[in-house]
């Protein structure tokens, strides 16, 4: 039986991780869950599967009192605090953005194993993150679709090199469009991916391809692979998450419906399979499996994260990932069109400049500084 904390417990990744403990009680216990301001969707899990500690960023204006039994911390350190006081055996890390570099440190200081949903951790803090791991000996588990497989693929690696690894992407929901067509898309256009249901952020990541560039970055510092040999192909039906190729030309891929309790389970349950009941692949009623190369020209995103990583500079990835933030959570709330993403992207890292990053406090400053850069574009935009 492994005790587990879902941070992030009433998100898409949070919610499908609560589904599999749901089904394998005798496995998992989740002993920690917090969320941002979703207090009736936390009341709900918290009256479920009784933690023994949850927490909201946001504090909520009661706590019912049949939940009092849990411990409850509230704040912009929630997580932190949760962990420190019930340091369950793992932590499933599914927050959104670089709010959830804190709690992905905390983790790795509290738990002994860490699940990672949360890229924008690893791309603004993975240094800092692979070192903790590393000096504390804690695993990170991916729990990304495609880095889950790749980590799946190299079970059968033995003592031999990569040559390269594949990461798929199903191009989004505006593959086949016009640049023109794309610049003017609304969000109701953005939110409807071909083959994923997830969070909104990450939505507007795979329309941009913002989020394959998120997952050249991590891909970079989960498997310590340069960026020029971490390729990208456009793989329209997403069956298979991700490939390895090996110095003899072999490439090993993992394949299965999209359905991302796949990877969540093979993280909660690694080295074993825990069964979720999803699905199974039916490769008559597949048919055909496509293939193609990403545009830059069209995602310009795409670019610019690959452009952040190639620098060599650790700053740049930050910058890149708090620009986009803000761009992003503008064109949610109607600010901005679709095409102003990129733009506002691309303005901050034109004006960026190198920093060190030491420490979880330099990446917050230099966020902080991107997020002011992309303000000041967006109301460049909107004069
Ligand atoms: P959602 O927006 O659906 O959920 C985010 C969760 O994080 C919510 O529970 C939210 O709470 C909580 N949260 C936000 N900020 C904080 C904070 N500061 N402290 C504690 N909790 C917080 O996102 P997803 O589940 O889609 O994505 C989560 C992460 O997993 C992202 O980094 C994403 O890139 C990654 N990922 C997601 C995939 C997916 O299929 N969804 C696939 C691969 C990776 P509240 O509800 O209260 O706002
Ligand atoms: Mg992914």
């Amino acid at each position: 039986m492994r005790s587990i904390a879902i941070l992030g417990a009433t998100g898409s990744i949070g919610t499908q991780a609560l589904d599999i403990i749901d089904r394998h009680p005798e496995r998992f216990r989740a002993a920690v869950l917090t969320a941002r301001s979703d207090w009736e969707g936390l009341f709900r899990a918290v009256r479920k599967f009784r933690p023994q500690a949850a927490g909201l960023v946001e504090e909520p204006p009661f706590v019912p009192e049949d939940l009092r039994g849990t411990e409850w911390f509230f704040g912009g350190d929630c997580s932190r605090r949760a962990l420190e006081a019930v340091r369950p055996d793992d932590a499933l890390a599914a927050v959104v953005g670089v709010a959830g570099l804190d709690a992905v440190l905390a983790a790795l200081k509290c738990c002994r194993r860490v699940l990672l949903a949360n890229k924008e951790a690893l791309v603004t803090g993975g240094h800092l993150v692979k070192e903790l791991a590393a000096q504390r000996g804690v695993p990170l588990l991916p729990v990304d679709s495609e880095h889950s497989a790749i980590f799946q693929c190299l079970e059968a690696r033995g003592d031999n090199e990569i040559a390269r690894l594949i990461l798929t992407c199903s191009g989004g929901p505006f593959r086949t469009w016009e640049r023109d067509a794309i610049d003017r898309a609304s969000v109701s256009d953005v939110l409807r991916h071909p083959t994923w249901r997830m969070g909104s952020k990450i939505t507007v990541d795979c329309a941009t391809l913002m989020n394959k560039g998120l997952e050249v970055i991590e891909a970079h510092h989960l498997f310590g692979m340069p960026e020029s040999r971490i390729d990208v192909v456009v793989h329209p039906e997403s069956i298979i998450h991700s490939m390895v190729e090996f110095e003899d030309g072999a490439v090993l891929a993992q394949l299965g419906v999209p359905d991302m309790r796949t990877a969540i389970g093979y993280a909660m349950g690694y080295p074993e399979r825990v069964p979720y009941g999803g699905e199974r692949l039916d490769f008559a009623k597949v048919g055909t499996l496509s293939f193609g190369n990403p545009d830059p020209s069209r995602f310009p995103c795409y670019r610019l994260a690959r452009e952040a990583l190639q620098s060599g500079d650790a700053s740049a990835p930050v910058a890149l990932n708090g620009a986009n933030e803000a761009a992003v959570a503008a064109f949610l709330d109607g600010r901005i069109g679709f095409g102003g993403i990129a733009r506002i992207v691309e303005a901050v890292m034109n004006r960026h400049v190198p920093g060190r990053v030491q420490t979880a406090e330099d990446v917050y400053g230099i966020d902080r500084n991107a997020r002011r850069l992309a303000q000041t574009e967006i109301e460049r935009i909107l004069k």
